[in-house]
């Protein structure tokens, strides 16, 4: 590997890698991409995910050009509704309160239904998200929250179906390959120094890509700009991504954007290890908060488990239990709701306890106030306006009148037995804070000038995330200025 030289190098081999990789061999530049974990650890974030991709759709033909094997029998039985462009923009200003880079924003929405179109011409398949965004409701699935279809295979399928395209199209991947800095004269970049079985060699490229990742993995960068208590919480990912790429590219006089004491950040199994398992990907996740409470050691509810649905708060909810004491909660559920559990209810690797009783079930919630948390559950059940219908598919407006905490929406009683407890921490997914690229996914200079050869995508890229996120944003994000960044390293621009 001695000073090999490519056209394009792309640092990372995510989701976002791979969509800048394949998109600057089609203009056809000869593409090498370098990958700091060795292959059987490689894919980083992506290869945790679902899958889930937010795409704006107009209506079942558009999705049946995402998934042409749609059999006419789940056409027949499924609302899929619509996902318009203006439901996608609304969505981005809503959630990051405005802060989102408008220009990035039109990028992001515009251009998601093309991009999924052309991933699938390079081999990547979809299907509809039966299983957690669609519940069925007098035999027919209706679709909610913007969130409609998934990769096959989840995200280790999608790392599966982008790497075959890559090798297909002769892309070369270095696994193993640890890029350290980026060769600069000052002008334009030329490559980068990367570590590789211990020995440091230069790599020369007419362009660079970076696609590695946030600081998420960093546990220092994440006290540093997230704050206290981010050393405490649990990676929900690759170990890989800690902050390199960004790194680099301020190294050289790159601007920084966004929000960087801001994170996606999950509810997460207590006892999940530091980083992610590959063998449970998300299943550590616990997204069925909607239908219960969340409680913490003081026996107290302390956020609105219904205040929207769950692709639109679940970001946020991971960083509301790390500011608990003892950065714990547990989910509470009665029986009445236990059928809407998502499968990742079901793993094996679970922190749960079940009691027949409320005041057995209060001794058992490990590190709990029992007597604080029954005055709770009293209070919450007067508290429930049962004359409200229960819907899970829409916002309900089954809320609870003069709590301290009041819950929004899908508000039950808790009085059915067996009551069950699920014990979650908070886990980080990715930091929102990176670097400032332009429309051509070209990383800017702090005067604002592109910096010649360098671009960025994927989740170093700051400007877009701020507070929150609509969820399978990410996995779009990417492939959107994955494209973008190809395409551009590619050209020269
Ligand atoms: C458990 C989990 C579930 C998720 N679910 C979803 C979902 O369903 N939908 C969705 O849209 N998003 C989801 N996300 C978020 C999503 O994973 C990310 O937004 C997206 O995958 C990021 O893609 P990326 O290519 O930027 O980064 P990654 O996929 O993380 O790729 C970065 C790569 O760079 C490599 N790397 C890091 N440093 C270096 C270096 N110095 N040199 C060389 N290589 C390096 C890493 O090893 C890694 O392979 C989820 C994330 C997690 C953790």
């Amino acid at each position: 590997m001695a000073d090999e030289i490519a056209d394009v190098i792309v640092v990372g081999a995510g989701n976002a890698a791979f969509c800048a990789a394949l998109a600057a061999q089609e203009q056809g530049a000869k593409v090498l991409m370098l990958e700091a974990a060795p292959q059987q650890e490689s894919g980083g974030n992506s290869r945790f995910t679902a899958g889930s991709i937010r795409v704006v759709y107009n209506g079942v033909e558009d999705i049946k050009t995402l998934v042409p094997d749609l059999t006419p029998a789940e056409i027949e039985s499924t609302d899929f509704g619509t996902y318009t462009a203006d439901q996608f923009f609304d969505d981005m200003a809503r959630v990051t309160q405005h802060r989102a880079d408008p220009d990035l924003v039109e990028l992001l929405v515009t251009k998601s239904f093309a991009t999924l179109n052309w991933l699938r011409e390079k081999g990547v398949r979809f299907i509809p998200i039966y299983g957690r965004q669609a519940f069925q409701i007098d035999g027919k699935f209706k679709f909610w929250g913007g969130l409609t279809v998934e990769s096959v295979g989840g995200g280790p399928g999608l790392v599966a179906m982008l790497t075959q395209a890559a090798a297909n199209r002769g892309i070369a991947i270095r696994y193993g390959t640890r890029a350290l800095h980026l060769l600069y004269d000052g002008i334009r970049v030329e490559g980068v120094r990367v570590r590789r079985d211990g020995a440091l060699r230069e790599l020369r490229a007419l362009s660079v890509v970076l696609a590695c990742g946030g600081f998420e993995a960093n546990a220092e960068w994440r006290t540093r700009y997230l704050g206290p208590s981010w050393d405490l919480a649990k990676v929900r990912g690759t170990r890989y991504n800690t902050g390199d790429g960004i790194r680099m590219a301020l190294d050289i006089g790159a601007s920084s954007r966004g929000n960087w004491s801001g994170c996606h950040a999950v509810q997460w199994e207590m006892n999940a290890p530091e980083f992610g398992d590959l063998a449970v990907g998300d299943q550590f996740q616990k997204h069925s908060y909607p239908f219960g409470i969340l409680i913490n050691g003081a026996g107290k509810r302390f956020i609105d488990e219904g205040a929207d649905f769950r692709n639109y708060t679940y970001a946020k909810y991971g960083r509301a239990v790390l500011e608990q004491p003892g950065q714990f909660a547990w989910q509470i559920f009665d029986q009445k709701v236990k059928h809407l559990l998502r499968d990742e209810y079901k793993i094996r690797q679970i922190t749960k306890v079940a009691a027949n009783t409320i005041e057995e079930f209060a001794q058992k919630l490990d590190g709990v106030n029992a007597a604080e948390f029954l005055k709770t559950i009293e209070e919450w059940n007067r508290a429930v306006r049962t004359d409200v219908p229960f819907n899970p598919n829409i916002k309900d407006g089954r809320c609870t009148q003069g709590l301290a905490v009041d819950k929004s929406n899908w508000a039950n009683l808790i009085d059915t037995p067996p009551f069950e407890g699920y014990a979650v921490t908070c886990g980080v997914t990715f930091t929102f804070g990176g670097l400032r690229i332009d429309t051509d996914a070209a990383v800017l200079s702090t005067d604002y000038q592109p910096i010649r050869g360098l671009y960025a995508a994927g989740e170093l890229i700051g400007g877009l995330f701020y507070f929150n996120y609509p969820g399978g944003t990410g996995l779009m994000s990417g492939a959107v200025f994955g494209r973008i960044a190809g395409t551009s390293a590619a050209n020269g621009q």
